[in-house]
């Protein structure tokens, strides 16, 4: 019996040592890489006990879903301990501040944002605007170097990788759940966005012609289920997600078969730009009810270049300043959002440079033009318009905002207008506290502990709380368990005394 006892004591002391294994990303695992690369340092991460693999298959599955703050770099270094090698230690792949200037990138993001995402925009919206815009202002980055999100908003080109990322972290930003998918075999990567409960993919890559001719966005790969994606001429395979997107909803949604950006003015208002039968058609569109009201058609699609007439297709919508944009053979026009007051805003000579204005789009105050030749093959020119250099540009003040016990630094860009942005983040240092007055707990009564920072001086109070019996008995019980063995076993050892009568 005094044996049963002993190895009982024995095994509630090893019970206290046991490591628990961990199939999924633990607690606290994700918050402490988001934050290590947020504040750009160092993670120990030695008491998760995970191999290489396990933790890199955390980190992508962190970056497919956007949880990382920064796109420039999603890659790490890491320590581990070389006799059971598990890791010790993940640091942030630190970028060239002269290559990815964060704070330069904070505020293309905001401005980039604040374009597409208008106030009361539903997520389906939110989604195709920013799809949109994100295939209107880049250009396929052919030589395959750039790749970043960075270089799409900072650069205007970027491949693959560069748009899913940034897709994802501006529809997440955003509150609709959206993540990135990769195929090796295609060596491609898009998205998989969620809308009403149903996943659907998304890929602006293949949305956004290459070469590029600007002002053109296609539908083709916007909303779709895994049977759409994987038939017609270019089929996706061999994506890395098991999501299964089956909800056919938008198969013959409108934008199917619109070329042109959609253009939001409201959450309420957008326009957008039709081709049938080689003839354009500008509308606006009710979002509520769906309803389309033509406003401008233009069926003069005869170019005379190269000493031939010939039909053609001209592409290019663009709002600014109250007023839509559009191109016709030889000329960019504009008009009221109503389609009153056309005007011709910019005459290109077909004739002298055998060429025609094929596609376009206002960036800002300039005109991006995109000219073909009777073969297709195109050519660009810049032309600012004068009167949108009045409009509003974004013009940032940069200031540094120290960090504070409770709250983080970071740079802060501020425009006139309100618009802000936040960079390079630092952690709040947190109270440094003195006790100044302090009263221990009994099994009858609460004591207390009072004290300040002596950074901000704030003063603190904490009541510490009665002792609870139960609660200290089984904190404490192995210890006691020790001593009564101790005492049984001195009292069963121990040599009999002889008593004296
Ligand atoms: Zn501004
Ligand atoms: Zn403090």
């Amino acid at each position: 019996m005094r044996r049963l006892l002993l190895c009982a004591l024995a095994l509630c002391i090893l019970f206290s040592a046991v490591p628990l294994g961990y199939a999924e990303a633990p607690e606290g695992l994700e918050q402490l890489i988001y934050e290590s690369h947020k504040y750009n340092r160092e993670a120990d991460i030695t008491d998760y006990k995970l191999t290489y693999e396990e933790f890199d298959a955390i980190f992508d599955k962190m970056a497919a879903e956007g949880k990382l703050p920064w796109y420039a770099e999603t890659g790490y270094s890491y320590s581990y301990n070389e006799v059971s090698q598990l890791l010790l230690s993940v640091t942030p792949m630190v970028s060239d501040p002269k290559v990815y200037d964060r704070t330069l990138y904070a505020q293309k993001l905001a401005a980039f944002t604040e374009k597409c995402i208008l106030p009361g925009m539903t997520p389906l919206q939110i989604a195709l605007s920013v799809h949109d815009q994100l295939a209107l202002h880049n250009i396929y980055d052919e030589s395959l170097a750039k790749n970043t999100g960075y270089d799409l908003l900072v650069h205007g080109t970027t491949v693959c990788a560069g748009y899913a990322n940034l897709y994802t972290q501006i529809l997440n930003s955003a509150g609709v759940p959206c993540i990135t998918v990769t195929s090796d075999e295609m060596n491609h990567a898009w998205n998989l966005v969620q809308l009403d409960g149903s996943w659907y993919h998304v890929d602006v890559t293949w949305d956004d012609p290459t070469a590029d001719i600007y002002g053109r966005v296609r539908h083709t790969y916007f909303l779709l289920t895994d049977a759409e994606i994987s038939t017609g001429e270019e089929p996706h395979y061999g994506w890395d997600s098991a999501l299964p997107c089956t909800n056919t909803r938008y198969a013959d949604a409108y934008w199917r078969n619109v070329e042109n950006p959609i253009l939001f003015e409201s959450s309420s208002t957008s326009y957008l730009l039709r081709n049938e039968d080689w003839d354009n058609y500008i509308y606006r569109r009710d979002e509520a009810t769906g309803q389309e009201t033509l406003l401008f058609s233009d069926t003069d699609h005869y170019v005379d270049v190269d000493d031939g007439g010939y039909a053609f297709v001209h592409r290019g919508l663009s709002l600014a300043e109250g007023r839509l944009y559009f191109n016709r053979q030889d000329t960019i026009c504009s008009m009221n959002t109503d389609g009153s007051d056309v005007k011709t805003e910019y005459t290109y000579d077909t004739k002298a440079n055998n060429r025609f204005i094929y596609g376009f789009w206002l960036d800002g105050d300039t005109l991006q033009l995109s000219l073909a030749n009777r073969d297709y093959e195109t050519e660009t020119r810049q032309q600012t318009l004068a009167h949108l250099s009045d409009r509003h540009v974004h013009s940032f003040t940069v200031t540094q905002q120290a960090p504070t016990c409770i709250a983080e630094g970071y740079t802060l860009s501020v425009c006139d207008c309100g618009l802000q942005a936040e960079s390079d983040h630092l952690p709040s240092a947190g109270h440094d506290l003195k006790v100044s007055a302090k009263k221990a707990a009994t099994f009858f009564e609460a004591g207390y502990e009072e004290g300040y920072c002596v950074n901000c001086q704030q003063e603190t109070s904490q009541e510490i709380p009665k002792i609870n019996f139960a609660f200290w008995f089984l904190d404490n019980y192995k210890y006691m368990l020790i001593g009564l063995g101790v005492i049984l076993l001195i009292t069963i050892f121990s040599p009999s005394g002889k008593r004296k009568k």
